[in-house]
This record gives C-alpha cells, structure tokens and sequence, in this order.
C-alpha cells in the first residue's frame, strides 16, 4: 500500500493545521502543515477537517437487518417476546438472515465512521448455525474495511429453547466466535442461576468472553446484575464480560445503585448501551466516575424489532449525549469517548488514537470541534481502516 500524507487537518477545536502521514496501516508521523516530505505518497487535501478516531458499534445486530431493500411497516406486538416471535416469523418470510443486507448495513456504519463492530447473532434450533456462517463469510470479504467480532446470541432463550446450548458450544468449539451471548436470565428464562451458570460455564471452558443482554427492569434486573457480578468474580473473567442495556441500574434507588456500580468496576464488566426508544438512559458522567467503563452500539437497525437506525455512531452519539443532558463541548466529547474507548475496552481491543505509531483508523469531519461533529453529523469526509481509504462522502468506496 502507497503512503498516505493527509493535510491540512486539526486535531481539536482551533487547534492549528498538520499533516498526517499514514505509512504500513499506521499514523507515522502528525507535523505542522506544510512540514511533511514524501514525494511517493498519495495526497490528501483535509480542507480544515477534524479528525477523529474510529468508532465502535459495540452492540448491533447486522443479521437481522432490512437495510438496503423497500420499506417494511413494523408488524410486531408492543412487548419483548412479541418481538421475539416476530422475529422468527418474519425472517422465513423476508430471507433473513441476508447476505447483501449484512454486507450493506456493515458498508453503510463503515462510512459513517466505525472501523469495529461487535455484532449479536441469533442461535436457535430453527437457524442453527447459519447466520454466524452467514455472517462470518461476509465479514472476511470486508476484513480490509471493518473489523467484526460476533457474539453467538440465544435471542429466544437458552433454556426455553432446548438444542440452543448445544448449538453454542458448537460455535465455541468450531472457532466461529470468540464471545457468548445471554439474555434476561430471569424475566425470559425464568431460571437466572442456571442460565447464568450455564454460559458462565461455557465461557470458563471456551475461553470465551460474555456479553449478556439485559432488559430487566428494576429490582429484578438489578439482582441480576449482582448474580453476573458474582460469577465473574468467581470464574476470574474481570474485563472479560459485558451487560447491554442494564437500565435497570437507573431505576432503583441510589444505594442500590451505588453498589451495583462499585461491583461492576471491581469485576471489570462493561455496559454497552443503545439509548433507543423511551428506556432510561444510562448517566454517563456518573458511571464513568464510578470506574464503570460504558461502550456504546446502534442495536437494531432497520429491522423487524423497530423501522430506525442508520448505523452511525454519531447518531447514537448524538442520542446518548442529548439524553444525558450535555450540553458542553467537554460533555459531548465524553459521550463520544464512549463510542470509541468505552467500546473497544468492552471488546478487549486497544482505543483508536490520533497519534503517531497508533493504527490508522479515523475519520475526518467536517466540524469544528467534536461538539459540532456531534450535533450536526455532516457525513464524513474520509474513513481509513488501518490506512485504507473505506470510504468517502458518506459512501462506501469500494475495491475495484
Ligand atoms: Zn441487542
């Protein structure tokens, strides 16, 4: 790959104009405007750009999407299994999970910005294992544009569904993820211990990380949480696993709260939310200043679970800033710094950085500050991924 000499960018708000040089993949050099040599690079006018790190959707669902096709009016009923039933009804119907809808929803978050995406694939007796193959296929075309990671999902249930385990310590065993789904232990499955006990089990014996999906609501979710607290403690798994969703932790009292938010510090378990629709948004400022790391995702986009999403991540920037009341360029770039540090920390994987030696995955915007970038959302300018040009405009470029 030929070097890359980007110029004329800034790295914050009024900051004065340097030149990115992007050499093997990485950021090799970050100079004053006008100071950087190579006569051999291919060259890139910033026009005053800012350029930001790339974000992670650290929570989405790509196997279920619409996106790309003709609209399709929401059909399921108003609570969590409906939607659940819906969504196994309506993917025979509609050919989900689909392999040109997951590769157009992965193009469309890469040209928004985001260089990695863990994303929740279902595993039930009825798909098998098919939509992680599915998945996994699609992803190794776009290894060069986005980095993927799956998690093998029992959306329907573990234990309410009998051949789901099963099927996911076969996707452990195969190598086909590397990371372990989980879902409302005790309002869906009705049995938290075991539900919990068994993907805990699986994750020891797997070494396989954990992200469980939590909708329970106050108390109830909240006892959860300490049950998952507990586990990782025991099985040793600190940094390891995560919770998405856990609105719960906002909906009992302080005490309860507090607590909850100093074992999930100690246990190194990330959140990872979607601030979507009318649940209770997590406080961010608070979490973060109780040590609890927060990583950010679009969940569903466009699919039989809900009509909206476009998977950008400043979007969900932009909702999870504005529902936590930031209003200050420093709040808003702290919400941001969830969609990029909080997810990759979740994920295991190292923060993207603007800095010399760092992989070249970033964005440049234009906007004045992360502020701007945030509440206007102007489509990006350029995306690399490890120093390839993804994508430009807001539109995917693609290989010829
Ligand atoms: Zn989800």
């Amino acid at each position: 790959m030929r070097d890359m000499l980007i110029e004329r960018v800034r790295l914050a708000h009024e900051a004065p104009l340097v030149d990115l040089l992007i050499q093997d993949g990485r950021i090799a050099q970050i100079e004053p405007a006008g100071l950087t040599d190579d006569a051999a690079a291919v060259r890139e006018d910033g026009a005053g750009a800012l350029v930001l790190p790339g974000m992670v959707d650290a929570h989405c669902h790509v196997d279920k999407t619409l996106w790309g096709r003709g609209w399709v009016p929401h059909s399921a009923g108003p609570v969590l299994e409906d939607r659940i039933a819906n969504g196994e009804r309506g993917r025979a119907q509609l050919g989900l999970p689909s392999r040109d809808g997951i590769r157009a929803l992965l193009e469309q978050m890469t040209a928004a910005g985001t260089t990695l995406a863990r994303t929740h694939t279902d595993v039930d007796p009825d798909i098998g294992l098919r939509g992680l193959e599915l998945v996994a296929t699609v992803a190794e075309e776009l290894a060069e544009v986005i980095d993927v990671e799956q998690v093998a999902f029992p959306q329907g249930g573990l234990l309410t569904r009998p051949g789901t385990a099963e099927l996911l310590e076969s996707a452990l065993r195969q190598g086909l993820v590397g990371c372990l789904g989980g879902i409302d232990p005790a309002a869906l499955e009705r049995d938290s211990v075991r539900h919990l006990d068994l993907i805990f089990g699986l994750a020891e014996s797997y070494g396989a990380r954990l992200d469980i999906h939590l909708h329970e609501r106050g108390t109830l979710g909240a006892h959860t949480m300490e049950l998952i607290i507990e586990r990782v403690l025991r099985h040793g798994l600190e940094g390891r696993v995560a919770i998405s969703h856990g609105v719960a932790l906002v909906e009992v009292d302080r005490a309860h709260s507090e607590r909850i938010s100093q074992g999930l510090a100690e246990a190194r378990i990330s959140l990872l939310t979607a601030t979507v629709y009318n649940t209770p948004v997590l406080p961010v400022a608070e979490l973060r200043g109780r040590g609890v790391n927060i990583g950010a995702g679009n969940d569903g986009v466009r699919d039989l679970w809900g009509p909206y999403g476009n998977g950008d991540m400043l979007d969900r920037t932009f909702h999870l800033a504005y529902r936590n009341g930031f209003r200050t360029d420093e709040q808003i770039a702290a919400a941001f710094d969830v969609a990029v540090s909080g997810g990759a920390v979740a994920l295991g994987r190292e923060p993207a950085r603007i800095e010399p030696g760092a992989p070249a995955d970033l964005f440049l915007i234009d906007a004045a500050s992360i502020g701007e970038a945030v509440a206007a959302r102007p489509p990006r300018r350029l995306v690399l991924k490890r120093g390839r040009a993804v994508a430009r405009h807001g539109s995917p470029v693609r290989a010829s």
